[in-house]
Formats: C-alpha cells, structure tokens, sequence
C-alpha cells in the first residue's frame, strides 16, 4: 500500500513565505467539505516559518525551516479526539473533520508538534490537512509544492518499505517533539543540521610594518579535548566559518596555522559564536 511522505530539505529554504501565502490563499474563505471548514484569516500558521538566529556582528546568520501538521502514525491528537474527529486514512493522510470535532479543544494541545491551531469563530481545531483536496481531485503534488521556488517539499507515494529506505539513503529525521515522544510522523527533514547547529567564526590578520592585513588561506581547526571538530580556510577577507557544530559544547580551542606562523585560542561555546579577529 503506497501512503504520503513529505520531505522538506532545509537548506534550500530562503524565507520567502510563498509556502505560507499559498496555504493562505488555499484556505482562508475556502471550505473543502469533508477535509476542512475555511482558514480565519488571522491567527492560523498552518505552514509555520520557523528561524534560527545565531551569531553576532559582523557574522550572524538566519536559518529558516517550514512546520506544519506531521501526518503521525501514532498521533496523540486522534488519541484525545471523540467521536472520530479525527481519521487516518489508508493514504497516511490525518484529517480532522471539521464537523465532528466541533468544541474538542483539547485536540489542539495534544498535538505534540504544536501544529493545531483553534478557530475561534466555528470552534473547531484546525491543521495542515496535507491538501488532500487537491490530491484526491488528481493533483500529482500538494500545492505546498507548486508555490516553492526552491523545491524545498517533495512529496512521495510510497510504501512504508521504499520510505525506511529513502530516509536512510538522505539521511532524513523526523522534528523534535515538544515532549520528546514518537509520534512516527510522515513528514521528514532533510539537512536540517542547518537549523538545528551552530557555528563558530572569526578573522585572521597579520601586522606588516605596523599594517594590519586579512589573512587569506590560513588553516582553522576546532578541538576539544584533542579531538578535532571541524576546520576551515579563510577567505579574501581572512574569515573563517566552522559550521555543523553541536549546541553547549562547551570549552574548545581554535587552532590557526599560516606560513609556518600558528596561534591558538580556547573558547566557550554554548551558541553560534563570532570570537573576533585573531593577529598571527
Ligand atoms: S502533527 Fe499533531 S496534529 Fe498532525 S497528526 Fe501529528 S499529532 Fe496530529
Ligand atoms: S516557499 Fe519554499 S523557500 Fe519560500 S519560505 Fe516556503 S519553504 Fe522556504
């Protein structure tokens, strides 16, 4: 039996919102009978742009990473919902009825990935539904997909068997859940390390008859505890950047060889951490 995944790589998200308007235009004042009553216009993140931001001047950067409803196996929302609010269908889709959960709340902090919203007006929780309206009229994609300028969804019909193997072959994860459970969603992250580690930067500058000049092509090593985290050359500029690294990872020391000519300096890193410019 072939059921929905959808694949969301991070690195190519760039923050434009069209994911977000799209869902908007999509919904709000559009009622889909059987899948969905209308979108309030306000108030309702059904795709939710999350950004992390780390650094600090001159070097900071933003990450982005869209969220929304996870399509679970195993969801806590059906577990809390009565009357057969919620349903999952064969295709992996999860509905929420628009009609039967009228008044259930408490479907709306169930959700472990904060995915459902509340309409105030029709007193009903509200997510992502998937645009199972869309697929079940033959579209071939959802229309999270056609809006994206980067191609960062991909949706994919296929057994559970073909998924396992796909999301070990790219290296796919599931989100974090705000309690740590397993709710074995269907929406999968890719290169999400973007979002979720942090880096550490600086400059590198040598004194040249008391002129101070960037240092370009200098080796940058990151250690702790004599095992090397990461490494990187600096540029024109004489920056460096050592991304992919773990949040909290406490003491560690920046190694820089140039020319024969080497420095170090240790550091705590807890977040994203800029530690100036280093003269060697
Ligand atoms: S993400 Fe939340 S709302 Fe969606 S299926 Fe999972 S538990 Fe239910
Ligand atoms: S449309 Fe694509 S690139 Fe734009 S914010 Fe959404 S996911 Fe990111």
């Amino acid at each position: 039996m072939s059921k929905w995944n959808m694949i969301v790589d991070v690195q190519k998200c760039n923050n434009c919102y069209n994911c977000f308007v799209g869902t908007k235009d999509e919904y709000v004042d559009n009622e889909f009978k059987g899948y969905t009553a209308p979108q309030p216009l306000h108030g309702h993140e059904w795709v939710d742009m999350k950004r992390a931001e780390g650094g600090q001047y001159p070097m900071v950067e933003a990450q982005f990473r869209p969220e929304m409803c996870n399509h679970c196996d195993d969801a806590p929302c059906m577990k809390v919902a009565k009357n057969g609010a919620i349903k999952k269908r064969a295709d992996g889709i999860v509905i929420i009825d628009p009609i039967k959960s009228k008044g259930q709340k408490e479907i709306v902090d169930a959700c472990p990935y904060n995915a459902v919203f509340w309409n105030e007006e029709l007193e009903i929780p509200q997510a992502w539904p998937f645009d199972a309206h869309l697929l079940d009229s033959g579209w071939e994609k959802t229309k999270l997909e056609t809006v994206c300028p980067t191609d960062v969804f991909r949706s994919l019909k296929v057994s559970d068997q073909e998924m396992a193997k796909i999301v070990k072959e790219e290296g796919l994860k599931p989100r974090e859940t705000s309690d740590g459970s397993n709710p074995k969603p269907r929406v999968y992250y890719k290169n999400d390390f973007v979002f979720t580690s942090v880096f550490v930067g600086g400059s590198v500058a040598s004194q040249n008859d008391g002129i101070e000049d960037c240092v370009q092509g200098a080796a940058v090593s990151l250690f702790q505890d004599g095992k090397e985290l990461g490494r990187a050359e600096t540029d024109a500029f004489g920056d460096f950047k050592i991304t992919n690294l773990s949040k909290g990872l406490g003491k560690v020391t920046v190694k820089i060889d140039h020319n024969s000519k080497n420095q170090s300096v240790d550091v705590e890193v807890d977040e994203s951490l800029y530690i100036g410019c280093i003269t060697i």
